[in-house]
């Protein structure tokens, strides 16, 4: 086993795709972290259930896309561990063991659980939208870890699960390690629509999609709506293909602010420029992901979930030891 601190990192597959806000937000800062640390990275499953326990037929699909996307990004699976939460049934256990010991107020009062019971589309509310914090804070202290990869804007959700982890060790004695965030340096990444990309808003570009896929898109991208001519004088702020720019032509940046800004540039060159520079900057991504056949991908989330398990089941047994079960 390694002797590196341990980091958790997971991603939900309740879409087939990872889009570039997760790649930038999340995915590139895994990449780094993983010659540090120890990095258990984790295809979240059991949580999709939360809104998708009606037709689940997709998850398992969806979490190998995820798992592809991860690889593709850079994920070295001879550093980190990468599995499927569910092939590592501790979560389960712990979940359970946890869930006797948290106060039900502690959940009710989760500001995302109010907002996902109140866009629930079944009739009746699962526990397990309730439970989701539990279930997350199985899945990070399973791994004892030094710290949690998270944007700025996640930290809060992961008081709780430090929560739970002090009441255990209150309750039965030091099991669990007080885990850090972990804060990434989180490039502001707009969606097509000049709001924040997310699946939800169907503004995103995709890791797996098409050169020409991803040039359609920035074709129809929102620009500063005052910028009607090609020679007026732009605004980039908020300007969704200045934002893809940003992170994408940096070396270039600079010039496309001055020359927007003094109505030298044309947004149809503009847009034609960041295409370029955005499916430059994912082709070594692309042609990574597209290298990797089902079998091996299969054989990485074995390895993965065997060295996640390993150290699951040593966590499991001081828990119950803590306990006196069994
Ligand atoms: S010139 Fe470029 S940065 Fe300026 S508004 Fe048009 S697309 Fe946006």
């Amino acid at each position: 086993m390694s002797n590196k601190q341990r980091l958790l990192s997971g991603m939900q597959p309740t879409q087939p795709r990872l889009h570039l806000g997760n790649l930038e937000g999340a995915l590139r800062n895994w990449v780094r972290l993983q010659d540090e640390y120890k990095l258990y990275c984790c295809v979240v499953d059991w949580h999709a259930l939360t809104t998708m326990s009606e037709d689940p037929s997709q998850i398992a699909a969806n979490c190998r896309e995820v798992a592809l996307d991860y690889l593709a990004a850079g994920i070295d699976p001879e550093k980190t561990s990468l599995f499927i939460q569910s092939h590592v049934k501790e979560h389960a256990e712990l979940h359970l063991l946890f869930s006797m010991v948290t106060p039900l107020g502690w959940l009710e009062r989760v500001p995302t659980y109010k907002e996902k019971k109140q866009n629930l589309k079944t009739e009746s509310e699962p526990y397990g939208l309730l439970g989701y914090p539990v279930l997350q804070a199985a899945d990070i202290l399973l791994y004892k870890p030094y710290g949690v990869p998270v944007g700025k804007d996640q930290a809060p959700h992961l008081e709780l699960s430090r929560e739970i982890g002090r009441r255990f060790n209150h309750l039965y004695g030091d099991v669990f390690p007080e885990f850090v965030n972990i804060i990434g340096e989180v490039p502001v990444m707009l969606g097509l629509d000049g709001r924040k990309m997310s699946k939800s808003y169907d503004n995103a570009i995709y890791i797996n999609e098409t050169t020409d896929e991803t040039a359609a898109k920035i074709k129809t991208a929102y620009t500063d709506p005052e910028k009607i001519r090609k020679d007026d004088p732009g605004h980039p702020d908020g300007c969704a293909v200045f934002s893809l720019h940003s992170v994408y032509n940096k070396p270039n940046l600079p010039q496309v602010e001055s020359e927007c800004r003094s109505g030298a540039r044309g947004c149809v060159a503009c847009k034609k420029e960041c295409t370029e520079a955005v499916n430059t900057a994912l082709q070594s991504i692309r042609d990574r992901r597209r290298q990797i056949d089902a079998g091996s991908l299969e054989a990485i989330l074995k390895k993965g979930a065997d060295e996640a398990r390993t150290f699951a089941a040593q966590t499991m047994d001081e828990v119950r030891a803590a306990m006196k079960l069994g």
